[in-house]
């Protein structure tokens, strides 16, 4: 008995890469976890475009290495989103992969700091799918993958900006899923734990790695590698008709 879906049509022997045509837009794809995206998704095939805030040799050297290109990009101004999704044409696949962290308890935290986290963690979101969405329902098929965080879900000490937009991009996710999925795009968010990159570097010091591996069940550190493997399969025909979802890729440490 078969299923209409992309996920049950028979593989061709020759199948072509399945995101082969396909245009894919990581903002924050010039390192961490926005480039080990980029490389997984142009190893599916899809031509990468990777937007950077201020790197630009990052940004450069993985555009080079997925063979696509770099755009600068600060997604949290509306008019530069949409200027960049008007130069690259057409986006079938966003990642809407941009963060920063400025952590601080909540008496000690400056509104600037709230205010910064909000618009570069979830306002972002809301430009880039903006400018992407009219694309996409033209064509009637596009992926959108919402780069969250496992604090998204539990909350935490000393990050209740960073904890508060994650938390409104899966809101978000769910909404988008909603208003779209009748065309065939879905709409899914990824939320790891913690994984070794700039970002991070700077506030966890090895004792807080060790002891936050101790408490993970799989017993190591997560990489950018395996979150990106995540966002890949929530662009492949294998997740078709999964959309609104949350996958976290925590090694457990959150269940
Ligand atoms: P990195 O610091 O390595 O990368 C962050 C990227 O975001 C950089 O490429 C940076 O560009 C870009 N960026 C930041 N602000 C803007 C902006 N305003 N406009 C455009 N680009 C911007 O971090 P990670 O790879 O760790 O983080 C990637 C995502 O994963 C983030 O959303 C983060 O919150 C999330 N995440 C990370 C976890 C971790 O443990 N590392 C855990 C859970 C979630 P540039 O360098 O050019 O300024």
């Amino acid at each position: 008995m078969g299923v209409a879906g992309e996920a049950s049509r028979p593989a061709a022997a020759t199948a072509p890469p399945p995101l082969e045509g396909r245009t894919a837009l990581v903002t924050g794809g010039g390192k961490g976890i926005g480039r080990a995206t980029a490389i997984a998704l142009a190893e599916m095939g899809a031509s990468v475009v990777v937007a950077y805030r201020s790197d630009s040799g990052a940004a450069e050297e993985t555009a080079h290495q997925v063979g696509g290109s770099a755009v600068q990009c600060d997604v949290t101004y509306g008019e530069a989103v949409q200027a960049m999704v008007k130069a690259i044409g057409k986006v079938d696949v966003l990642v809407n992969n941009a963060g920063a962290v400025r952590d601080n308890l909540l008496l000690r935290m400056k509104e600037a700091d709230w205010d910064y986290i909000l618009q570069t963690d979830l306002t972002s979101a809301f430009h880039t799918t903006k400018a992407v969405m009219s694309g996409m329902l033209r064509a009637r098929w596009g992926r959108i993958v919402n780069m969250t965080s496992v604090v998204g879900i539990t909350g935490n000490p000393g990050q209740a900006n960073y904890a508060a937009a994650k938390a409104g991009l899966i809101g978000f996710t769910k909404s988008i899923a909603k208003e779209i999925g009748s065309r065939s795009i879905t709409c899914n968010a990824v939320a790891p734990g913690y994984v070794r990159t700039e970002l991070t570097e700077a506030s966890l010091t090895d004792e807080i790695v060790a002891e936050l591996v101790k408490r993970t069940p799989l017993q190591r550190e997560g990489s950018a590698e395996d979150v990106a493997a995540a966002v890949a399969f929530l662009c492949s025909p294998a997740a078709g008709f999964i959309t609104g979802h949350v996958l976290v890729v925590d090694g457990g440490l959150s269940i």
